[in-house]
């Protein structure tokens, strides 16, 4: 039977790239996405070409409710899970700490740590050898944000990325005995349109210059290492982080 991985947000940007990746690999994919429904469909159709199984499930992962309706989907059209990427994350427009608003911090943190959680416990419990389950990988979409704090930006966006470095040691040595085992990929700048709603469509070329690369990364190199981390042959790292930021 084919390996089966699921990515939150897989309709656009590193999580598009990852699907396609996986699919040239030999994975089946699942596809996550929130409203863009034509850009999954795009991936779906990429995946397929490929010769591997594919499915698009809309589902708001930011809501427990909705995960556990995603999970169920994604029961009913795959039958097996081997691997989970939470990819899916969001910024805010750009601002000093003092202007954020509650519903603001609701939002970041939502989207970006509790979407993780909630993913993590309905693959943990699928995937569990103490389950049943065949073990697998879980990918966690972090950022070099975690180590600058991403200062007069998005300094709730860095701190929800530093709660997934916490969480992905935390959760890693829960369950190693369990077959699992849980990374994170840490990206640097990369072309995506994830910083459009911060504001700043171009944000990458104005940055770069403080990459050692001087430029920034593109989605497909992100996707290398969260795909070699959910494969056998990262099967003795757990607990581990790949920083995918061009030296920085
Ligand atoms: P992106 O291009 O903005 O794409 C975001 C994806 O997440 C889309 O597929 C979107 O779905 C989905 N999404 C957003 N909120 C969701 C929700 N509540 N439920 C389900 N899906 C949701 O983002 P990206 O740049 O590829 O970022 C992917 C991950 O890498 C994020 O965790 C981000 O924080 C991290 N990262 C990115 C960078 C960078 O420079 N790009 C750097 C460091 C870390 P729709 O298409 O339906 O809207």
């Amino acid at each position: 039977m084919n390996k089966v991985i699921l990515i939150t947000g897989g309709s656009r940007g590193i999580g598009a790239a990852t699907a396609l990746l996986a699919a040239k690999k030999g994975y089946d994919v699942c596809i996550n996405y929130l409203r863009n429904e034509a850009a999954a469909a795009q991936v779906v159709a990429a995946v397929k070409n490929e010769g591997r199984n594919a499915v698009a499930i809309q589902a708001d992962v930011s809501n427990a409710s909705e995960v556990t309706r995603l999970f169920k989907e994604f029961d009913k059209a795959f039958g097996r899970l081997d691997g989970l990427v939470n990819n899916a994350g969001i910024l805010e427009t750009q601002m000093k700490v003092l202007e954020m608003s509650p519903g603001r911090l609701e939002r970041v943190f939502s989207a970006n740590v509790f979407s993780t959680f909630y993913c993590s416990i309905e693959a943990v419990r699928r995937m569990s050898t103490h389950n049943g389950g065949n073990g697998g990988s879980i990918v966690n979409l972090s950022s070099v944000a975690s180590r600058t704090g991403s200062p007069n930006e998005y300094v709730d966006y860095a701190a929800a990325k530093g709660a997934i470095d916490t969480f992905t040691i935390g959760l890693a040595k829960e369950v190693a005995v369990e077959g699992i085992r849980v990374n994170a990929v840490r990206p640097g700048f990369i072309y995506t349109d994830i910083h459009a709603s911060g504001g700043e469509p171009n944000r990458v070329d104005r940055v770069k210059e403080m990459v050692p690369m001087k430029r920034g990364g593109y989605p497909e190199e992100v996707a290398g290492a969260i795909v070699w981390l959910l494969s056998g042959e990262a099967s003795f790292t757990s607990g581990a982080f790949i920083d995918v930021a061009g030296g920085r």
